[in-house]
């Protein structure tokens, strides 16, 4: 039976990219050595980085004043390390507060300074993007912070917002790679790597170098971007099997023709997803609206919660894992990752056509 893995994080891998770990795991290309056991300073681990670092950049047409940091501490860290780094002495940094990951940012910088919330869709219960013309911005803000992709809700802006001269900050966890960012709109992109990357613990950062060496006083030397900067994300032993995965996963999507073409893959595993949610005579609901519906994380529930445990024990049955939804809304969500192919999108929807019958 193929597994189809909708997890929403640690998320699928291609199954090509694992296999070649495997392949490789305990003799890295004639080393002798599996890439766990090398120094991180010998020259066959820094070739690994160095070209998962120019894959990324490929991928995502980095620009030349931009640092690129593989750095431990997932996305959670991130939210510290953002505004010790980047308030630059000043008072306060604006939010867009979509959901549970802007909340957590949010809650993590007022330990910092000042958090004016720019606009928020706590209204209707984080269902959809604030429209840019209702955010309430500070013209003297240290930059604004969005979160790209609401990972828990299935919330995804289709638009970059124009914040002028306040750099912009975009949590991307769990969009990154999926779609075609221009890097140029950004002051600073971070994602935790365990959706669309690689494995849990890593981080990946891009930040532009005129942010670089403002931290706050008192700033911990591992919290500050330029110290892992000016060290090649090398200050300390860095998250080096992980950085090898990523640097797989990024050869792999290079492969499938990069990211616009992995874009195009995604909306039509979308299209096909949310097109069976809203056939269904109500059978599914997906609380999203229309146009701010995430390409990654489909939330959806059923008409009558008592049938979410039959649905979820047949599901696993035919070998469609991890759908229940999150704690905090219930009902179900399909991630659907780049590493996530087609034909398991199209797996889940038969499954779901033949269960809307069975008990509609
Ligand atoms: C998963 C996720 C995080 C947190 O990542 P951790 O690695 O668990 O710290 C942060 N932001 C978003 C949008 C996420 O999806």
């Amino acid at each position: 039976m193929t597994i189809y893995n909708f997890s929403a994080g640690p998320a699928v891998l291609p199954h090509e990219v694992l296999q070649q770990a495997r392949e490789e795991m305990l003799d890295w290309r004639g080393s002798g050595m599996s890439v766990m056991e090398m120094s991180h300073r010998g020259k066959e681990y820094m070739s690994i980085q160095a070209r998962a670092e120019a894959d990324l950049r490929e991928l995502m047409a980095i620009p030349k004043n931009y640092k690129v940091l593989f750095l431990q501490g997932g996305g959670h860290l991130q939210f510290s390390m953002v505004p010790l780094n980047l308030l630059r002495g000043k008072a306060s940094a604006d939010y867009v507060n979509t959901g549970e990951w802007s909340k957590k940012a949010m809650g993590e910088a007022r330990k910092f300074g000042k958090v004016n919330e720019a606009a928020s869709s706590a209204d209707r219960n984080f269902t959809y993007a604030p429209g840019f013309d209702t955010w309430k911005r500070d013209p003297n803000a240290a930059y604004l912070h969005y979160t790209t992709n609401e990972t828990i809700g299935g919330v995804e802006f289709g638009w970059v917002p124009d914040t002028g001269n306040v750099p912009l900050v975009a949590d991307m966890s769990s969009n990154i790679l999926s779609r075609t960012y221009d890097v140029s709109r950004f002051g600073l992109i971070y994602a935790g790597a365990q959706k669309n990357i690689g494995p849990a613990g890593l981080a990946v950062i891009i930040v532009r170098e005129d942010l670089l060496g403002q931290a706050a006083p008192n700033t911990p030397t591992m919290l500050d971007y330029k110290v892992h900067a000016d060290a090649d994300s090398m200050y300390n032993t860095p998250p080096t099997y992980g950085i090898y995965m990523a640097g797989l996963v990024f050869q792999w999507l290079k492969k499938q023709g990069g990211v616009a073409e992995m874009e195009r893959a995604n909306i039509a595993k979308a299209r096909l997803l949310y097109g069976a949610i809203d056939a269904s005579n109500g059978f599914y609901n997906c609380p999203v609206n229309q146009a701010d519906r995430s390409r990654m994380n489909v939330p959806f529930t059923l008409k009558d919660a008592a049938l979410d445990g039959g649905f979820l024990k047949q599901a696993d049955a035919r070998g469609l894992l991890q759908l229940k939804g999150h704690r905090s809304v219930g009902g179900m969500r399909a991630s659907i990752y780049n590493a996530m192919p087609l034909a398991g999108v199209q797996a889940l929807v038969a499954f779901m056509n033949e269960f809307a019958k069975q008990h509609g």
